[in-house]
């Protein structure tokens, strides 16, 4: 059922509605969760105090019936289901007892391994990076030294590239495995409104304790992790279909039976390996772009009309889409900070992270539009135009990862900042022409795109937005072909791509999914 409430409600105020609603007492009722809640924020302009809508169940007892009900059913303000749905485990029948390794320790490699090994195969995860502890040592070595480690970084160690980030998991496919792996997150330390908040997000600080604890949980069910291993080639036999006996690594050859390949979108020298040994490739479209940043204050007024709700929502967030233009706003990270997303030198891209609190006092959020190969374009097309824009960038910054910048304000006049205030990248920034950097197509889709933000959002589009670029790395540029339901590649039989680097994901939530579900077809539970 669908409640409307004013913010800051207890439950018992909650339940009391839900109860009312079906004609009982609160204590009567069985059972009692929040499925869905999200804030409403219309009418603010016109007075409306925000609200939150909360989409409820409850279980009544079997024998209750009555008027009240009744009458909640046929008006459609109470839908009834045969019992709350068994949650899809997480955990699955099939045979088991086969030696898997999976490629990457990001979020589609952990939920694939994961299952495998609670059913009992024997799992091995390699991640070309570091573990949480020695990955963080690298990071700070990079932004001391600005040189970047090409194997343990931003993008690559435990976590995978989401493990500095804001960790938002709205993000989401619909798929019914995504309730187990919410509730893997919760019991490893996430806050339970990550189960049902529109807009929830863990936050870097945060998600390290729960990667730590979910590390634990797999090492429990006999998980392998071998850190600082790069996949470096496959042992293929060849029949009928291919089939991979072994993996290549930087640390000597692991025999397998299955091969699942969940190393992200920036495993470009992977890609070329995985070409040369007949997998099949495709470009795909994906985005390109700059990330804005507001002071946050800006944002919460905005959007929430008065900065005083902040102590109760949080620092306001925002998700904006200029329809029939081609630009929206992504990956938006409320009082975080703008950061280098480098795994190669002389490569500079830009992306978002904040801590649980968001509390930097800044708000950031990709601004982008999307890329198409040209038709019969060569399958690594995208990884060129990406590369080709992110040296473009280093060389702007000035060589040494200060990002070229340039304000909101002087992007749409198409003229150079003078100069550009304070941002929260890590390097510093220098007034340049990120307008003249992007493509005419681009930069016309971004212009018109900011435009229509700052009528959203009043200021957006101003002198205070400062952009910082380029974001190159929303998402993957390709894809692999894979058999829709077995999900191995094209051409194998027991080669499993997943997760963003695949082409399946573009988010924590997608890519944990695809995972899980990947690791059911591995297991022949869906067949
Ligand atoms: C800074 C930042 C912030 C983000 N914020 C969010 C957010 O708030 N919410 C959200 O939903 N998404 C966010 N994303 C996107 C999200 O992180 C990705 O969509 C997600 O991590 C993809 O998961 P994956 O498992 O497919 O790949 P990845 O997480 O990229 O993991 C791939 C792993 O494979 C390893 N690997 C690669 N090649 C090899 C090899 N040859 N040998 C061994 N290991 C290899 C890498 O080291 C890496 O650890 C963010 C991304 C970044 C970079």
């Amino acid at each position: 059922m669908g409640l409307v409430v004013p913010i800051g409600a207890p439950l018992e105020e909650l339940m009391a509605m839900a109860a009312k609603r079906v004609g009982l007492r609160p204590e009567e009722l069985l059972g009692f969760r929040i499925a869905r809640r999200s804030v409403d924020l219309r009418g603010q302009r016109s007075g409306r105090a925000p609200r939150f809508v909360v989409h409820a169940d409850c279980t009544c007892p079997a024998e209750h019936g009555g008027r009240t009900l009744n009458r909640a059913l046929r008006s459609g303000k109470v839908v009834e289901a045969p019992g709350l749905l068994p949650l899809a485990p997480l955990e699955v029948d099939g045979g088991a007892s086969q030696r898997v390794v999976v490629v990457g320790a990001g979020p589609a490699g952990i939920f694939a391994a994961l299952p495998l090994a609670l059913k009992g195969c024997e799992v091995t995860v390699i991640d070309r990076g570091a573990p949480l502890e020695e990955r963080g040592r690298d990071v700070v070595a990079f932004h001391r030294g600005r040189v970047p480690n090409p194997e343990s970084n931003l993008l690559f160690g435990e976590g995978g590239a989401g493990t500095y980030s804001d960790g938002k998991l709205y993000t989401r496919s619909d798929d019914p495995l995504e309730e187990p792996v919410l509730q893997e997150l919760v019991a490893a330390g996430a806050p339970e409104e990550i189960c049902f908040d529109s807009r929830a997000h863990v936050g870097t600080d945060k998600l390290h304790g729960v990667l730590k604890r979910l590390r634990s949980r797999m090492e429990a069910a006999g998980v392998r992790f071998l850190w600082r291993a790069k996949m470096e080639d496959l042992v293929i036999r060849h029949s009928a279909e291919r089939s991979v006996e072994a993996l290549q690594t930087s640390q000597g050859e692991l025999p397998c039976d299955a091969l699942v390949l969940a190393t992200g979108h920036s495993a470009r020298d992977s890609w070329s390996m995985l070409m040369e040994r007949g997998v099949e490739f495709e470009a795909k479209p994906f985005q390109v772009g700059v990330r804005i940043e507001h002071p946050q204050e800006l944002i919460d007024l905005g959007r929430y009309g008065d900065a005083a709700l902040v102590s109760e929502l949080g620092a306001a967030s925002y998700e904006l889409v200029a329809k029939g233009v081609g630009a929206h706003t992504f990956c938006m990270c409320p009082g975080g900070r703008v950061v280098a997303s480098v795994q190669a030198e002389g490569l500079l891209c830009t992306n978002g992270m904040s801590n649980s609190t968001h509390s930097s006092g800044w708000a950031n959020a990709a601004v982008v539009g999307t890329v198409r190969p040209p038709v019969g374009a060569d399958p690594l097309w995208g990884v060129e135009y990406q590369e080709r824009l992110e040296r473009a960038a280093f060389a702007a910054g000035g060589g040494d990862y200060t990002a070229p910048a340039q304000r909101a304000s002087d992007f749409l006049r198409g003229e150079q900042s003078r100069e550009t205030p304070h941002t929260t990248y890590p390097f510093g920034t220098r007034p340049a022409r990120l307008d003249q950097l992007l493509s005419e197509e681009l930069r016309s889709a971004l212009a018109q795109g900011l435009a229509r933000f700052h009528e959203q959002l009043p200021g957006f589009g101003g002198e205070a937005g400062v952009m910082v670029g380029v974001e190159t790395r929303s998402s993957g540029p390709v894809r692999i072909s894979r058999h829709s339901e077995r999900r191995t590649a094209r051409g194998f039989s027991n080669l499993f791509p997943v997760g963003e680097g695949a082409g399946y994901a573009g988010g924590i939530m997608t890519a944990a999914t695809d995972g899980a579900r990947t690791a059911r077809a591995l297991l022949g539970a869906d067949s």
